[in-house]
């Protein structure tokens, strides 16, 4: 699949569209989910033009992935859930859901957060 770079994150990370920024570096950018399923529910992108977890682990250079891997970590501590805990979520393609052709981590935290995959039909 293509890169599509009127995708709605790659427009939030030139600015063209606003976002509740928690923290950016020189490879990632977080900012909340506008529809948040947990009291704590960030999404965490790369800078690089990769349109999923498949892209990135494929494409990505080492030093694009060690950075986004530590800006997530990052991320959780600083928004004091790391103690507590928390989960991590990247949907890729049609049975993963994914809905944003730009690589997207979900970092949800703030409660226990229940069984990890809905059942089978949900
Ligand atoms: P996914 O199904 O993994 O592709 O998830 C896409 C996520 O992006 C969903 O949780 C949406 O609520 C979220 N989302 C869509 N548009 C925006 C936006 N403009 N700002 C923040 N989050 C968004």
């Amino acid at each position: 699949m293509a890169y599509d770079r009127n995708n709605i994150f790659a427009r939030i990370l030139r600015g063209e569209i606003p976002s509740k920024k928690v923290y950016e570096d020189a490879h990632a950018l977080a900012f909340h989910d506008i529809a948040p399923q947990a009291p704590i529910h960030v999404l965490v992108i790369p800078k690089g033009e990769y349109v999923s977890w498949d892209d990135f682990s494929a494409r990505a250079g080492e030093a694009e992935i060690a950075g986004f891997v530590r800006a997530v970590g990052t991320v959780a501590r600083q928004l004091g859930i790391a103690e507590k805990g928390y989960r991590l979520l990247a949907n890729h393609g049609a049975d993963g859901g994914q809905e944003v052709p730009h690589l997207h981590v979900h970092l949800f935290g703030g409660r226990r957060l229940g069984r990890m995959v809905a059942k089978a039909g949900e």
